[in-house]
């Protein structure tokens, strides 16, 4: 086992910040935190010296919301077209290195063709990758978001939803995604329309919940964000428009957003090129987005970072930018930062990663400068260690 000590360094821990700290690596385990000028001597032995001065050390980041068997080409139907399971486990292989070089460790992968078994082979150490939390296929109701798009499956009734979570579990699913509203990048469909009925979402909460899945709900719409947050999902993605009774219960329940700023971005800046629909689709809701979400800071919901990266223009290892749009749009950078460190470990429920403690597994990024007091530095890490499970 190599061990490497980073001296005197700042460190960001996953929810706040602490100066000239001392960080031994040993392995693939955090061996010990604390005060560089307390750090036991033998550490000067240590296989390699980082040295950290006006340097920050975060956990490796996790990027909750993502769709690794897509590149992120204008045109996200026609890529969708020429996917098959085979096809999106090597794109996905590709993919998940981007995230890797960006600082992104972990990642939810939120609906795609072959992500399960991809998950099972960087888990194996057969691939190099972040880790990967597959959902399979994502469930939506028949003409829904998502459908004919390859990364859904048509489910309706509360039996056929409770089928279609056993059978994703089956097939290797880590997350339920339930597609409870509308899309953007369907074809033909409102973004905000209501999908799922209650019965059906508590149906699918509750069997994925008895597997010990967690439910990720895409809701765009205010009455599919009510919906999805009363029937118990775990999180919600893109979380466009709220209500205040949605809002009260977001906060009540611990109910994690995700917003996916990237996805929009992405679309409304590259106008002359994404298909006019999705275009048309994203700019409408452009401007609720940015309330919502400044809405949904003062209220204390809880945050995740979430890209949605491989729709156009959100190409993976997005997960920096997606930081630095939360900050543009009203977040603190500290919160941003525990957004997609913190938060993301309790959401998808691994408790060994998302913060810098002793004993924990040593998923980390060194980034020259200090991030908390400019976001941008998540740009360009320095260093990136991934703690690669011993087999
Ligand atoms: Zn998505």
């Amino acid at each position: 086992m190599t061990t490497t000590y980073v001296a005197d360094v700042t460190v960001f821990d996953g929810r706040r910040v602490r100066r000239r700290q001392g960080v031994l690596i040993d392995g693939d385990r955090i061996g010990w935190v604390g005060p560089h000028a307390r750090a036991p001597r033998r550490f000067a032995d240590a296989d390699e010296t980082i040295e950290g001065a006006g340097r920050t050390l975060t956990p490796g980041l996790i990027d909750c919301h993502v769709h690794l068997s897509f590149d992120g080409s204008a045109d996200f139907a026609a890529e969708a077209r020429e996917l098959d399971p085979a096809v999106g486990a090597i794109k996905g292989v590709v993919n998940a290195r981007r995230h890797l070089a960006a600082g992104v460790t972990t990642v939810r992968d939120l609906g795609g063709l072959g992500i399960t078994r991809l998950a099972r082979a960087v888990e194996r150490g057969v691939v190099a990758g972040p880790r990967i939390l597959a959902a399979g296929r994502a469930l939506t109701v028949t003409g829904g978001h998502g459908h004919g798009l390859g990364l859904a499956r048509e489910v309706d009734g509360p039996g056929e939803l409770r089928r279609a979570v056993r059978e994703e579990c089956r097939e290797g699913a880590a997350v339920i995604k339930l597609m409870a509203t509308g899309g953007v990048l369907t074809p033909g469909i409102d973004a905000t329309s209501t999908a799922f009925t209650d019965e059906e979402l508590r149906a699918a909460v509750e069997e994925a919940h008895a597997r010990g899945r967690r439910v990720a709900a895409h809701a765009i719409g205010a009455a599919g964000v009510e919906r999805a947050v009363r029937a118990g999902v775990d999180s919600v993605e893109h979380c466009v428009q709220v209500t205040d009774a949605a809002v009260r219960e977001m906060v009540e329940r611990g109910t994690f957003r995700s917003p996916t700023l990237s996805a929009l971005l992405g679309i409304v800046s590259n106008a002359d090129r994404v298909p006019a629909y999705a275009v048309e689709k994203a700019a409408a809701i452009l401007d609720d987005a940015r309330r919502t979400h400044r809405r949904c800071l003062r209220a204390g919901i809880r945050h995740v970072c979430g890209t949605d990266a491989g729709t156009p223009f959100n190409p993976h290892g997005n997960a920096p930018r997606e930081l630095v749009a939360m900050v543009e749009w009203g977040m603190r950078s500290l919160d941003a930062l525990a957004a997609a460190t913190a938060n993301g470990a309790e959401l998808l429920g691994l408790p060994e990663i998302g913060t810098i403690e002793e004993g924990k597994l040593a998923d980390l990024v060194l980034y020259e400068g200090d991030p908390v007091e400019d976001i941008s530095v998540v740009l360009r890490p320095r260093a990136v260690w991934r703690a690669v499970p011993e087999n």
